[in-house]
C-alpha cells in the first residue's frame, strides 16, 4: 500500500513501525462552534484510511483529540457569559452527533487538551533543560533555530521564512530572542481559564498539545500523523520541532494531509460567511451523502461543494443502496439453495471487482476510483441477480458489496422513513419537555427530528413541522 507522504512529497509504500500495527493522530478541532462541511473532511477521510487498514487486517491505534482551550472559544464562553467548559462540553457532544451521523467511527481515544495539561508541562519542562526552550515573564517560547530540521515537513528554509513572512516579524512579542520562536505556555490573562505551572498561571500552545496527546496515547513514535493541509505550517512543523527535540526520535513516519473543501469554487471560509455546517446539512441531506460526496473526490484534492455536486453523489447512493435492497428482496424469495456452476463462475468475476478496489485503496487511497470499482460490481449484480439465483449466490454478491461499502463507511439500507404519526409523537413529546421546563430533552427532540430531515416551527398556533 502506498501513501504521499508530505515529508518526502512522494508516495511511499506503508510499513509499519510494528509489524500489524498502525498507530494514527489526526488533529482534531477547535470545539467552539458546530463544525462545518470542512472539518468533516479530515474526518470522514482519515476514518476511511483507518477502516481500509482495518480491512487488510491492522490493529489501529487512532487517536484525534478535541482542541478545548482556545482564543475562540474563551471568546465564545464570553459572548453567551457562560463557562469556556461549557460551550467546548457542548459543541463536543454536538461533533460527536455529527460524527456519527457521517458513520465517523469513534476514534480509539479522544484526548481533551485541558486534561493533559500536567503532560503538557512536563514536555516544555524537558524542552526548557535541553536548552531548546526559554522562558520571558511568564511566556515560555520554543527556540526554533536551535531545531536544525525545522521547515523540513513543510519544505521552508528558516531564512526565508524571516524575509518572507512580515507577520512573523510583527508579532508584538518583543521579548522573544528571535521571531520565528513559538509560544508554548502563555501566561493568565484576566478572566480567562489557567493552570499552575512552573512559569506562573497559564495554558498551554495550541501546537504543544498535539506533541503530548500523541506522545501519551501512542507513544514516541507513531506511523501516521494527518490532518487538513493547512496545518503543514506552523502546526505540525512545530509539533516535528517539540517531539523530535523532546523525545530524541524521529515523530511521524508519514505525513498526511487533506485538501481543502471549497464552496462554488471559492475558499469556504467562516470570515466570507461561505460555510455550511455539518448540522445545516443534514436538515437537507442524509450524512451518508455527505460521505459519499467526499469520497468523490481524491483525499488530497481540492474538492468544490455545490448542490450539483451534492445531488449527484445522492443519486449515486441511491444507485447502490438499491441494488443492495434489491438483492435482499430476491434473497427472501429464492427457491434454489446452493450456486450451480456458472453462477460459481460468475460469483468468480467479483473478485475483479474487489481487487480494483483495493489497488485504487492501496494507490494512496484513491477512493474516487474505488467508489468506481463499487459502481461496477452494483453493474454487476444488476445483471447477473434475478428470480433465479440461489440463496448462496445472491448472500455472497451482497457480502462483497457490504465489505467494500464498510471500507467506505457507507451503509447500503434504506433508513426508515419516519411516519407522520411518528413525528406527531415526537412533538407531543417535545411539549411535554418544554411545559416540564426540560428543554434539553426538548432540544434533542428537535435536533433527532432534523437529522431525520424534519423541520419544526414554532408559531402562535402551536407547532408546524414541514420536510426538508
Ligand atoms: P480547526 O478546528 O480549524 O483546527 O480544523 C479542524 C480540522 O479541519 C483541521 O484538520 C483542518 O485542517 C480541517 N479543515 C478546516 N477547514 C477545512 C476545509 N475548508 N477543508 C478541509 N479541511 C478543513
Ligand atoms: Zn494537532
Amino acid at each position: 500500500m502506498k501513501l504521499y507522504n508530505t515529508m518526502s512529497k512522494k508516495k511511499e509504500e506503508f510499513v509499519p513501525l510494528e509489524k500489524g500495527r498502525v498507530k494514527m493522530y489526526v488533529c482534531g478541532p477547535t470545539v467552539y462552534n458546530f463544525i462545518h462541511i470542512g472539518n468533516a473532511r479530515p474526518m470522514i477521510v482519515f476514518d476511511t484510511a483507518r477502516r481500509y487498514f482495518e480491512y487488510k487486517g491492522y490493529d489501529v491505534n487512532f487517536v484525534s483529540n478535541f482542541t478545548d482551550v482556545d482564543d475562540k472559544i474563551i471568546k465564545k464562553a464570553i459572548e453567551e457569559g457562560v463557562t469556556a467548559d461549557e460551550i467546548s462540553k457542548r459543541y463536543i457532544e454536538e461533533c460527536k452527533k455529527d460524527m456519527e451521523g457521517m458513520n465517523v467511527k469513534p476514534a480509539t481515544t479522544h484526548p481533551l487538551a485541558t486534561e493533559e495539561i500536567g503532560g503538557m508541562i512536563e514536555l516544555i519542562q524537558t524542552l526548557i533543560d535541553k536548552g531548546f526552550a526559554y522562558e520571558k515573564n511568564g511566556t515560555v517560547y520554543y527556540r526554533t533555530r536551535k531545531f536544525e530540521d525545522y521547515g523540513k515537513l513543510s519544505h521552508k528554509n528558516l531564512d526565508d521564512l524571516r524575509s518572507g513572512n512580515r507577520s512573523l516579524l510583527v508579532t508584538g512579542e518583543d521579548e522573544k530572542e528571535d521571531p520565528l520562536d513559538f509560544v508554548l505556555w502563555k501566561p493568565k490573562k484576566e478572566g480567562e481559564p489557567a493552570w499552575e505551572s512552573p512559569w506562573g498561571e497559564g495554558r498551554p500552545g495550541w501546537h504543544i498539545e498535539c506533541s503530548e496527546m500523541s506522545k501519551k496515547y501512542l507513544g514516541e513514535q507513531i506511523d501516521i500523523h494527518a490532518g487538513g493541509e493547512d496545518l503543514i505550517f506552523p502546526h505540525h512543523e512545530n509539533e516535528i520541532a517539540q517531539s523530535e527535540a523532546a523525545n530524541g526520535k524521529e515523530f511521524a513516519k508519514y505525513w498526511l494531509h487533506n485538501g481543502f473543501l471549497n464552496i462554488d469554487n471559492r475558499k469556504m471560509s467562516k470570515s466570507l460567511g461561505n460555510f455550511f455546517t455539518v448540522r445545516e446539512i443534514s436538515g437537507k441531506y442524509d450524512l451518508q451523502v455527505l460521505r459519499f460526496f467526499m469520497l468523490s473526490a481524491h483525499y488530497r484534492s481540492p474538492l468544490n461543494f455545490s448542490a450539483e455536486l451534492m445531488e449527484a453523489a445522492k443519486s449515486g447512493l441511491d444507485r447502490i443502496v438499491t441494488a443492495a435492497e434489491n438483492l435482499r428482496f430476491l434473497l427472501k424469495n429464492a427457491q434454489a439453495e446452493d450456486m450451480n456452476e456458472s453462477e460459481k463462475d460468475a460469483f468468480a468475476k467479483t473478485r475483479e471487482y474487489v481487487e480494483n478496489f483495493e489497488k485504487a485503496m492501496d494507490d494512496d487511497l484513491n477512493t474516487a476510483d474505488a467508489v468506481a470499482a463499487v459502481f461496477e460490481l452494483v453493474k454487476y449484480a444488476n445483471t447477473t441477480a434475478d428470480g433465479e439465483s440461489s440463496r448462496e449466490y445472491l448472500q455472497g454478491i451482497l457480502d462483497v458489496l457490504v465489505k467494500l461499502t464498510d471500507v467506505l463507511g457507507i451503509i447500503v439500507e434504506k433508513k426508515e422513513e419516519l411516519l407522520d404519526a411518528d413525528i406527531e409523537a415526537l412533538i407531543a413529546e417535545r411539549q411535554a419537555a418544554r411545559k416540564e421546563k426540560n428543554f434539553a430533552k426538548a432540544d434533542e427532540i428537535r435536533n433527532e427530528l432534523l437529522e431525520r430531515g424534519i423541520i419544526l416551527k414554532d408559531t402562535r398556533e402551536g407547532v408546524q413541522w414541514k420536510r426538508a
